[in-house]
């Protein structure tokens, strides 16, 4: 298949088509701070990515993805105040800082697994390469875009005229936005300025994860390990960048003024941005305290797989906002399809023309709501081609299971509650089926005598 994938390009704010070069597609995508839970709306930017990498799969291109993990350098206020989030936790909770980052990324690999989202091929921990952001900041001084002070070595914005392009700022203008903060005992040459080498010195003395460097002692900044990384894994410029939309200004800004203005290159021939998911129209986020965890959907009876299907429902460039009854309507389209694939007859052949609507959709831009509409079409289909179009379709959607052996226990509980609903005695099969949601599984009346299905 020859289907060229077009993105919307942040920078450009145009379409930009991901060429086949003959070299795998180098993708690159920001990555989870390990030091809390990551919530089902950083998940939603991690759905795209997985997306991303299907689509581009499925169309035929070898791809190469890297995803750091963030365990070192991002403050609290995303800028260069507060404290690194990963040592607040540390305290916070009165572990040592490996024992935060160990938890927090074993859970986000659980929850990355329970939702089928695609493995990086690589997945670097940010401080496992501070050689190479080192390294970085030497060339960046010595290009003259950074420079030395006694609490930090800085990125002189001015140095680099396109900087803020991404937002559309003005070069060495600061972005006043609500994330403004008042710093305290800077000596930046120009507020813009933001640091890509802090010191333990001052309110970084105590500072645990720290390296020796050619400025004294400390940790590099969070922008810092994505222009290394990137570099590092994928050599420049890479073809797609991805990130949450909040990442545009200030991370990804100054991702780019440090790999441009280290390597004279653009970084990326891409920048892809999630929108955010929202709770009652407000942003999901730990700061406001309105998160909901994967296991939180799984303790109410909803799969993971929900959650895939409510956000490919989505375009990626809307922002959702969560509900419990979204969720629902979502677990009720998945369920539609995965019937409509138990229920098709195997060894069929997919359905060439919804296949090739399918890929189309995909390729604009990841139109994953028209894909899924095509599903549902797919769901139509005589039996006999029905079961392999839907299959070949979730190569990219990720929601459907294979059929389950339902236990002879709860096949037993079912006939038992007809014979009471066929006796009226609905309060004893109200019982039954109760005790059959108890052991996973869910029973519905359909014309052509009850279904069960597993409840996830
Ligand atoms: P963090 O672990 O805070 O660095 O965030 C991980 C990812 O989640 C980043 O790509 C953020 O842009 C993204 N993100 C954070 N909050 C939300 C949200 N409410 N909806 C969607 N993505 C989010
Ligand atoms: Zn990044």
């Amino acid at each position: 298949m020859d289907l060229t994938l077009s993105l919307r390009d942040s920078l450009s704010r145009g379409r930009v088509a991901i060429e086949r070069r003959g070299s795998p597609v180098a993708m690159y995508a920001c990555g989870p701070t390990v030091y809390n839970f990551q919530h089902i709306g950083n998940f939603r930017k991690f759905l795209f990515d997985d997306l991303l990498v299907r689509t581009m799969r499925g169309l035929g291109y070898d791809v190469t993805f890297v995803m750091n993990i963030t365990d070192v350098g991002h403050l609290v206020g995303d800028g260069d105040e507060g404290e690194d989030k990963v040592e607040a936790a540390s305290r916070r909770e009165n572990v040592d800082v490996e024992a935060i980052i160990q938890k927090y990324t074993d859970v986000f690999l659980q929850d990355w697994d329970a939702l089928r989202l695609t493995r990086p091929d690589e997945q670097p921990r940010a401080s496992r390469y501070v050689e190479q952001q080192i390294e970085l900041v030497e060339l960046l001084i010595g290009k003259g875009h950074a420079y030395d002070t006694p609490e930090a070595v800085y990125f002189e914005v001015s140095t680099f005229p396109g900087y803020g392009a991404l937002t559309g700022q003005i070069a060495g203008e600061r972005v006043v936005g609500a994330r403004e903060e008042v710093e305290t005992e800077t000596s930046k040459r120009n507020p813009a300025d933001f640091a890509i080498w802090l010191k333990a010195v001052g309110k970084y003395e105590h500072h645990i994860q720290r390296w020796s460097s050619p400025w004294g002692y400390g940790f590099p900044g969070w922008h810092l390990e994505c222009s290394a990384l990137a570099h590092h894994f994928l050599g420049h410029p890479v073809d797609v960048h991805t990130g949450g939309i909040d990442h545009l200004f200030p991370h990804h800004t100054n991702e780019i003024a440090q790999s441009e203005g280290a390597y004279g290159a653009p970084f990326s021939r891409a920048w892809v941005h999630a929108e955010h998911m929202l709770v009652d129209g407000e942003k999901m986020a730990k700061s406001v305290g309105n998160v909901f965890l994967i296991r939180d959907l799984v303790e109410r009876g909803f799969s993971p797989l929900d959650l895939r299907y409510l956000a490919l429902s989505v375009h990626y460039s809307t922002r959702i906002n969560f509900t419990w009854d979204a969720l629902a309507a979502a677990r009720a389209g998945r369920r539609t399809l995965l019937v409509a694939s138990w229920d098709g007859e195997p060894g069929g052949s997919p359905d060439a023309d919804l296949m090739a609507r399918f890929w189309e959709a995909l390729a604009d831009d990841l139109a994953s709501p028209r894909a899924l509409s095509l599903a549902h079409e797919a769901a139509r289909l005589e039996p006999a081609s029905r079961a392999a179009t839907l299959g070949a379709m979730d190569a990219v959607l990720g929601i459907l299971s294979p059929k389950p052996e339902i236990p002879a226990e709860v096949v037993e509980l079912v006939a038992r509650r007809e014979d009471a609903r066929s006796n009226k005695q609905f309060v004893q099969s109200d019982a039954f089926r109760d005790q059959i949601q108890k052991l996973g599984y869910e029973v519905e009346d359909s014309p052509a005598g009850p279904r069960i299905y597993p409840t996830t």
